[in-house]
């Protein structure tokens, strides 16, 4: 029997109306590319993104076909967004800090037809266009009427575009259509496409709206550091229109002062970004004595959260970090380390072991451990096994690609190796690829460098395996000394006896001037093991 309830398609653009409609005069305001802050309103943003749907309609963009953006957390960049999902189009975030052959890769291999770039990416495009002969408009997102002298034929500008055309109409189609595409960033090998569709994206709002995930209010003040082409800035852009909190967004400006001027002038409450930019955060106000009035709550993911930041935000200026783990695959949360009842009556020192693991699952994601034979793993804390999801917000397929990524079950492979304990909290242990197998046994690489990165003269610390003859692989150590600070191999060891098990001591310590980050921001373990993963000299 069915039930008797109205359909309702769970349509992104609906988040849109919500609230334009019952939000209305909540605030977007933006760090323009430009420079100075601007704001609008639900209400204003709306009626904009349902203008430039009809520009897209006027080009012939049809359901299922491709936008790109090439574009910093901005107003504009989230009306093309709503522009485009509300037609049934797929607005395809692309990440400009790819590399130009990967994105020229992705262009293609999603068939984009129009991109819409702000002005720092335009030079970034001209190079690229001549490779991507399906792209057949270019839209420029600067202010004016008249876009920058460029070599692009027929570049449009943004804010003429829009004058041009009378609101459309949104929505109309089915639930399951697809709404977007994110390419994972390739630190794993060639971009492979995620497409979400509607219902995936408005159930995942869901998801992170439950209090202990994401748990946004109207009284909330958001300020989306982990950027829109980042796994959709980790659901922000539709969870925070869906609560009616006012956003706050960055533009291209990330750097400490930057931040920390728009989290006080604007009264932010919320903010999520990945670790490097908010170490940057936390360095850049201890070495000022800035202070944080409004700031309550940081999700942290994307990588593993060291533990000074959890400590520093604390200890420092109240602010509780949160450690959150999730992937493009999975929309891309999967946990979040609120505490439990029980932990939360800790005193603070006793609850980090467990806000520093990776947290707990929403409801809607269910994860699993496998051994390697695919036999299930104890949820003991200790036995680490294949971290397997599902959940309706989980991809089932790569775009274009047939090979099947569920098993027989419709679990999907993250590709991660993890504990879960018995309170449920996941910790990962690392990347399946990352881990350095150290005769026979798995050194966990993140493990080392979380301590590492926690002695008072490192900015920033890897860890990678080293081909070796007699173990197979052994660690070296990386580290990045914070701007004028001397150190020494020894000094680095001492910091980690007792607190690692001594066969994990790194073989070698490298101190080197700059550790690269990948287009997520994350510490490039490719481009580090091709710098210095050859065999270290006899
Ligand atoms: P990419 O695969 O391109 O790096 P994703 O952002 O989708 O892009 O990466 C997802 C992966 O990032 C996860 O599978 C996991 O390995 C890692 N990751 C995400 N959050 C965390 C975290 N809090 N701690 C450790 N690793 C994390």
């Amino acid at each position: 029997m069915q039930g008797l309830m109205q359909p309702w398609p769970l349509t992104v653009d609906r988040i849109l109306d919500h609230a334009c409609r019952w939000h209305g005069e909540r605030e977007i305001v933006t760090r323009s590319v430009a420079g100075p802050i601007v704001r609008t309103s639900y209400a204003r943003l709306h009626d904009r993104a349902q203008r430039l749907s009809n520009a897209l309609l006027g080009w012939g963009v049809q359901r299922g076909d491709r936008v790109g953006t090439l574009a910093w957390n901005t107003a504009r960049h989230m009306e093309v967004w709503y522009a485009s999902m509300g037609i049934g189009a797929v607005c395809h975030t692309l990440n400009p800090r790819l590399h130009p052959q990967q994105l020229a890769y992705i262009i293609n291999h999603a068939e984009d037809r129009i991109i819409f770039a702000d002005a720092t990416f335009v030079p970034l495009l001209e190079a690229l266009l001549a490779a991507c002969p399906k792209v057949e408009h270019v839209v420029w997102m600067g202010d004016g009427a008249e876009p920058p002298a460029t070599r692009i034929a027929g570049l449009s500008a943004y804010e003429p575009l829009l004058a041009a055309h009378a609101p459309a109409s949104w929505g109309g189609f089915d639930e399951n259509t697809a709404a977007g595409l994110c390419y994972t960033s390739g630190t794993t090998g060639e971009p492979k496409g995620v497409l979400y569709s509607h219902r995936s994206n408005f159930i995942h709002t869901f998801l992170t709206l439950q209090h202990d995930i994401i748990g946004l209010s109207a009284r909330d003040v958001v300020l989306p550091i982990v950027p829109m082409f980042h796994a959709n800035a980790w659901g922000l852009a539709f969870s925070a229109p869906a609560a009616g909190a006012k956003l706050v967004m960055p533009g291209a400006r990330m750097d400490g002062a930057a931040i920390h001027e728009l989290i006080e002038t604007e009264g932010v409450t919320f903010s999520a970004a990945v670790p490097t930019v908010w170490q940057m955060l936390l360095q850049h106000l201890l070495a000022t004595g800035g202070k944080l009035t409004t700031l309550k709550r940081v999700v942290i993911g994307g990588a593993a959260c060291p533990e000074n930041l959890i400590r520093g935000f604390h200890e420092h200026f109240g602010v509780e970090v949160v450690h959150g783990w999730g992937m493009t695959e999975m929309s891309p949360l999967g946990t979040v380390g609120a505490p439990t009842a029980e932990l939360a009556q800790l005193p603070f020192e006793a609850q980090l072991p467990q806000r520093l693991k990776q947290g707990r699952v929403p409801l809607g994601v269910d994860l699993k451990l496998v051994d390697d034979a695919g036999q299930p793993v104890a949820h003991d804390g200790a036995a680490y096994g294949h971290l397997l999801a599902r959940g309706a917000a989980v991809a089932a397929a790569y775009f274009r690609r047939d090979d099947a990524i569920l098993d027989a079950d419709g679990w999907f492979d993250t590709g991660d190796i993890a504990t879960i304990d018995a309170h449920g909290y996941m910790q990962i242990t690392d990347r399946a690829k990352d881990l350095i197998k150290s005769g026979g046994e798995w050194i966990s690489s993140i493990e080392i460098e979380n301590i590492a990165a926690g002695h008072p003269k490192a900015a920033l610390a890897a860890v990678i395996g080293r081909p070796d003859p007699k173990w197979g692989e052994r660690p070296l150590l990386l580290v990045q000394l914070k701007e004028g600070e001397m150190a020494t191999a020894d000094e680095m060891l001492a910091f980690l006896e007792n607190r690692i098990a001594k066969w994990w001591t790194p073989d070698e310590v490298l101190f080197v001037t700059h550790i690269p980050l990948g287009p997520t921001g994350k510490i490039d373990k490719k481009a580090l093991r091709v710098a210095y993963g050859a065999v270290a000299p006899a």
